[in-house]
């Protein structure tokens, strides 16, 4: 019999990572994992056994795109109550902190949470201090170069790679003095990173920097690194992925993605159009993360969970198993944690998420007050983050009629969107 301190036995294992799919069990001792028998030849001990039968049991789920600086920022949320309470045992927080507000987030957030949290190091110094929410909030971080400080950023990043992994820009008129200084902003992003030696992640949404490529103009994103990640991938503003006509993804983008950068979702408040999404999506543009870009306006609608995101793109027709492998062994590789994180191994931190796909019928909205038809919801039912098991919360309302109206009070700014604008009757 296997010593262990509890096992979770009889459901479905999906670890992308190893290419694993099949009934088995987990056995779990001193907070990491210690069997993963695939073929009943290991016997538990009865009292320590968590029954999955019918439930599908993954690698703690990553959320790459959080805004987890509560308190101090005015987007951060709460990551034990929305991430780990809905199965996410790792949050990467998406630039709320830079060089000289960092230190806050490690002491206050991280040393404080259960989740796990690792960051993105925003480029502007004082990250989202101050910053709106999105694209046409009034002022921005960057909108001053003083604040773009690529020595501080590397020194920061490098002092601090037990939990920075990558660099963050906003590439947007908004936040880069009406764009007067935007590709300026953006090339010393691009620096830090590759000084650094860890990836960008960039939000790029009306922009002056092209999607398209331009003889001696950055473009956006063409001249990103292998390796970064274009986060908010289903944004409907000027400066979308899409091609003039809005038919198909622009050449270019592909010409990207083959070139090795990631398409994240960051489904936030602004960022994911249904529209979009199934453009993409019918000709097999996938995302490779599936992220929420959770803050304290699309936690309640239209993001609300990792796995409300993960619902809508499996209503897309996305693999089930593309969709864990975004979830986990995706992220992990893309914030280069694929040896600590994102996979179930023997001897690892024993991060599990027990999930199910449960019948429902309910209407989704995107950032726009736009709906789909929801008629199989995946939900999230056990946690555990280094062996200990966490409790989770209730779904949340969804959809919600306060997020739809917001969502199309904001229908007219998109460049691409449904024949009809939403209504709520
Ligand atoms: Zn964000």
């Amino acid at each position: 019999m296997e010593q262990v301190d509890f096992a979770i036995c009889g459901g479905r294992i999906v670890n992308p990572a190893t290419g694993l799919d099949g009934m088995g069990s987990i056995g779990i001792r001193n907070g990491k994992i210690a069997v993963i028998d695939m073929d009943s030849s290991v016997t538990f001990d009865l009292q320590h056994v968590v029954r999955a039968d019918g439930y599908i049991v993954i690698p703690g789920m990553i959320d790459c795109h959080v805004h987890a600086y509560q308190h101090a920022t005015p987007l951060g949320i709460n990551i034990d109550d929305h991430c780990l309470a809905r199965g996410v045992t790792t949050a990467v927080d998406a630039g709320s902190a830079g060089s000289s507000t960092f230190p806050g987030l490690r002491k206050f957030i991280a040393e404080r949470s259960h989740t796990r949290l690792l960051a993105f190091l925003h480029i502007a110094s004082h990250g989202l201090a101050s910053a709106g929410c999105s694209a046409g909030a009034a002022g921005g971080e960057c909108d001053h170069l003083n604040q773009v400080d690529v020595s501080k950023c590397v020194r920061c990043v490098t002092q601090n790679t037990d939990m920075i992994v990558g660099v963050k820009v906003r590439v947007s008129e908004s936040c880069t003095d009406n764009g007067r200084i935007e590709e300026e902003v953006y090339r010393r992003a691009l620096a830090a990173s590759t000084e650094s030696g860890v990836p960008l992640m960039v939000h790029h949404s009306i922009s002056t920097v092209p999607v398209a490529k331009e003889e001696g103009k950055l473009c956006c994103p063409f001249d990103m690194n292998p390796g970064d990640i274009y986060t908010h991938a289903f944004m409907p503003h000027l400066s979308h992925i899409l091609e003039r006509d809005k038919k198909a993804v622009h050449p270019d983008v592909w010409e990207a993605r083959r070139k090795g950068i990631y398409f994240d979702i960051g489904h936030g408040a602004g960022s994911f159009s249904w529209t979009v999404a199934e453009i993409c999506t019918q000709e097999g543009f996938w995302p490779d993360t599936i992220s929420t870009d959770l803050h304290c306006e699309s936690v309640d609608g239209p993001a609300y969970d990792l796995v409300t995101v993960m619902t809508k793109m499996y209503a897309l027709g996305m693999p089930f198993n593309e969709i864990i492998a975004s979830v986990t062994s995706r992220p992990a590789a893309a914030i280069q944690r694929l040896e600590c994180l994102g996979s179930l191994q023997v001897g690892r931190e024993a991060d599990i998420t027990m999930l199910k796909i449960e019948e429902c019928d309910i209407d989704l909205e995107d950032c726009y007050g736009q709906v789909r038809k929801v008629k199989k919801r995946i939900v999230p039912v056990g946690v555990w983050r280094n062996g200990k098991r966490f409790d989770v919360s209730p779904h949340p309302n969804c959809p919600n009629v306060d997020s739809i109206i917001n969502g199309i009070n904001a229908w007219d700014g998109t460049d691409v969107r449904d024949a009809r604008k939403p209504s709520l009757s």
